[in-house]
């Protein structure tokens, strides 16, 4: 705490400093509001989360001087909503609310601010209802016009319209869609289209999407290989092998693989995970791994490993919740999670123990 480091190793050790403050250790308790207070991680408004699951309205009050005398703002208003739900989690509804209405009394601030969530939910329940009722489900026309109006813009620009597109597609849009793909000669377009099968899968034959794991463009690579993450194909598989043998090309190499995946490959893939360095490929990599455990069997030695270099806690708590699951949670590990930083982790593994004496007795 005292010698900060990067800012996902922080969170996990105020995670961890929670558990000792549970337990009873005001040093811990001490460190962790003096971490709020200083803002160490930069993100005081989720480290109030851990205040709150630590000291119910004490930690929520002291969380709210964070914002001193502010005024309710909309922009900030879903920070203090998540708090407010972290302490409903934590107290159950009737008790929290009991204690805030307390509190608001005496707290103008709070008052108001609690009026505007109420204000700002009831319009959100609307405005949700009206949303569904108009279905986020794009015709194959709109998708096209699209497709062609975003084919010169910045990689970035209209990327997320066409997952969300892709998401939402009817069969029948998807059809056209592939068929669109298979004939466009336009590199922008073409470039388009495959991001709108980055989030659904491409049927069909996949050697253009296959070309794009080629292109120099790194984004264009980028969108290809989590398309072709999507595809179950024998070319896939070549290809994915293909890349494993070139360095750089880790994360691409791991999602071809997470629809193609064999028995045995799980050799290369603990193989590929010890060339990545950097977290944000690490993190990627283990997403991968994540999604080939929920549909495949896999060998105990790679989800440890990926259990291990995982910068992230949700991630981490993905493969033991996977693990116990199949009940095959190794018993170090079991130990170690009972000290994880990420509580639902912590509850895991402890619900498990419990179940395991309630059998005993
Ligand atoms: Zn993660």
């Amino acid at each position: 705490m005292r010698t900060p480091s990067k800012e996902s190793d922080l969170w996990q050790v105020i995670g961890i400093l929670r558990r000792f403050a549970e337990l009873g250790d005001e040093e811990a308790r001490r460190a962790i509001y003096g971490a709020f207070d200083r803002n160490v991680t930069g993100d005081n408004v989720n480290d109030a989360d851990e205040l709150i699951a630590l000291d119910g309205i004490g930690g929520f009050l002291h969380a709210f001087t964070m914002l001193g005398d502010k005024q309710p703002d909309l922009q900030e208003w879903w920070q203090f909503d998540s708090w407010i739900e972290g302490l409903e989690e934590r107290d159950g509804e009737a008790e929290a609310w009991a204690a805030l209405q307390e509190a608001a009394r005496l707290n103008a601030t709070l008052a108001a601010w609690l009026a505007v969530r109420e204000h700002h939910r009831a319009n959100l329940k609307e405005k949700w209802a009206n949303h569904r009722q108009s279905t986020p489900c794009m015709r194959f026309g709109e998708i096209a016009l699209l497709v062609a109006e975003s084919a010169a813009l910045e990689w970035r620009e209209n990327r997320g319209k066409l997952r969300s597109a892709g998401r939402w597609a009817k069969p029948a849009t998807v059809k056209r869609a592939a068929a669109a793909l298979a004939e466009e000669t336009d590199g922008g377009r073409l470039n388009r289209w495959v991001q709108f099968f980055t989030t659904t899968p491409f049927p069909g034959d996949p050697n253009k999407l296959l070309e794009r794991t080629y292109d120099e463009g790194e984004y264009v690579r980028f969108d290809a290989a989590l398309a072709l993450s999507r595809v179950s194909h024998p070319d896939v598989r070549v290809r994915a092998l293909g890349l494993a043998d070139e360095q750089g090309r880790e994360v691409e190499c791991v999602r071809l693989l997470e629809s193609n995946f064999r028995a045995g490959d799980e050799a290369l893939l603990n193989r590929l995970l010890d060339r990545l360095v950097s977290e944000d490929d690490r993190h990627w990599a283990v997403m991968s791994i994540r999604r080939i455990q929920e549909q495949e069997n896999i060998s105990d030695d790679l989800l440890i490993r990926a259990y291990e270099i995982t910068p992230c806690s949700i991630c981490r708590g993905g493969i033991v919740d996977g693990l116990i699951e199949e009940s095959r949670l190794p018993a170090w590990i079991h130990e170690e999670c009972e000290w994880d930083a990420y509580h639902s982790t912590r509850e895991a593994v402890l619900e498990l123990k419990a179940r395991a004496d309630r059998r005993i007795d």
